[in-house]
């Protein structure tokens, strides 16, 4: 077996060293990190506050931990400037390393709204740990927060904010959150849900520059509008990490292209995570990442395996209004079924021409069926 050098040490890097251990004890794997190799749960940054936990309490293990644990050689603070597939060696600024096997789990960087303003450079995002040390000191001093972007990661630091008895406001341009993820009237269920525990929502609106002011921001709104606030946090969305793939000259999509196998346009080259394109699908949660590093083990391993994915519900972690949503496919033919549950939530269900179930959006009450109705669902891919 070859050796293999992994870049990333988020949830897709060292889930996939682990899977390896398992398969292959003694296989050298050495991974390459530019952060500081702390493993942690990325979900938890978002519902940390309201549970009392810091940066540090959130880590889980430290590089030299995951060393032992693990059986590898880890290299922290250390970037890979570039990847040499024709001479089989990553580049960094201390030494060129040879791979047998590359992989790429280099994950998504957040993306950056244009703003304008004195200020724009002053707004915050949450991306891994030490973006969350940063968030947490500047909430010491904040009362109140505005969030722009209320998609699911948007939504779920609201939740977490005023649970934990911030003044919070959202900024974005859709009539109602999470219109990216689900049907309108399940965005406004836990938009209703939120404004009941005292989130202020500005929709139909897009934030166009921030300002110092007073000691501290104003955000200037598209509609002339402006929300003053101690502390700006963007949750627009995540793009994938692309740098070191196309200066390699891989293919890239909206993702590093790769295939079934997770193997990219370069001979002995692999993608899985947040970075990753797999069969034209970008997947930027957990489960497609446990699915990809258990395929990718196997493949590395000696025994070449097909990415599967079952369909894989995404839980939201806003418990003012429970929500778990299973997209359908992207072009999948059908439409959605909407009904509002009197005791509170909304059910909807894509339904294909022949009545088949192919995706949901459950809120509120309805969150407690995601089991019934996830068995039925189509796998994402077969
Ligand atoms: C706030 C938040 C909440 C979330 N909640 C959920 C949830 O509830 N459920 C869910 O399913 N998903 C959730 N997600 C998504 C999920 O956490 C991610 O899909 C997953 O953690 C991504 O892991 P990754 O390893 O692909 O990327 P990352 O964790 O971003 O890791 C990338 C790694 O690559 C390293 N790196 C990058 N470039 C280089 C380089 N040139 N050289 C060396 N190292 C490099 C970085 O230092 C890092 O170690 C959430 C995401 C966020 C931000």
């Amino acid at each position: 077996m070859e050796n293999v050098v992994i870049i990333g040490s988020g949830l897709a890097g060292y889930t996939l060293a682990r899977e390896l251990r398992k398969l292959a004890p003694d296989l050298p794997v050495r991974l390459l990190t530019r952060d500081d190799g702390t493993s942690y749960s990325k979900p938890m940054l978002s519902n940390a506050l309201a549970k009392g936990k810091t940066a540090q309490s959130l880590a889980m293990a430290s590089a030299e931990q995951m060393v032992g644990q693990l059986n590898m050689t880890i290299t922290t603070h250390t970037a890979v400037t570039a990847i040499d597939t024709q001479a089989h060696r990553v580049v960094t600024a201390m030494e060129e390393i040879p791979y047998g096997n590359l992989v790429l789990a280099v994950g998504a960087e957040p993306v950056r709204p244009p703003l304008e303003g004195d200020a724009a450079g002053a707004v915050l995002s949450v991306n891994n740990l030490a973006d969350y040390a940063v968030f947490r000191a500047a909430l010491d001093e904040a009362r109140h927060v505005a969030i722009i972007g209320p998609g699911l990661i948007g939504c779920e630091f609201a939740n977490d904010l005023i649970a934990a008895g911030k003044q919070v406001t959202v900024i974005g341009p859709g009539k109602a959150p999470l219109d990216r993820l689900a049907p309108a009237p399940v965005g406004v269920s836990v938009q209703a849900a939120l404004a009941k525990l005292g989130v202020e929502w500005r929709l139909g609106v897009t934030a166009a520059r921030v300002d110092h002011h007073a000691g501290a921001y104003q955000v200037g709104l598209s509609d002339g509008g402006a929300v003053r606030a101690d502390c700006v946090l963007s949750a627009v969305g995540l793009r994938p990490n692309l740098t070191l793939a196309k200066a390699a000259g891989l293919n890239t999509g909206r993702g590093i292209v790769v295939d079934r196998h997770l193997q990219s346009s370069a001979p002995d080259v692999y993608a899985l995570g947040d970075c990753a394109e797999v069969a034209g699908l970008v997947l930027p949660f957990v489960m497609p990442i446990m699915h990809a590093a258990r395929a990718l083990a196997q493949t590395l391993a000696g025994t070449p395996t097909v990415l599967t994915y079952p369909a894989m519900p995404v839980v939201v972690k806003t418990p003012a209004c429970p929500l778990v949503v299973s997209p359908p496919a992207v072009g999948a033919e059908g439409h959605w079924q909407i009904e509002h549950i009197e005791e509170g939530g909304v059910r909807a269900l894509y339904r294909g021409g022949d009545g088949r179930v192919l995706g949901f959006a459950l809120s509120g009450i309805a969150a407690a069926e995601r089991q019934a109705w996830s068995k039925d669902l189509p796998p994402v891919l077969a």
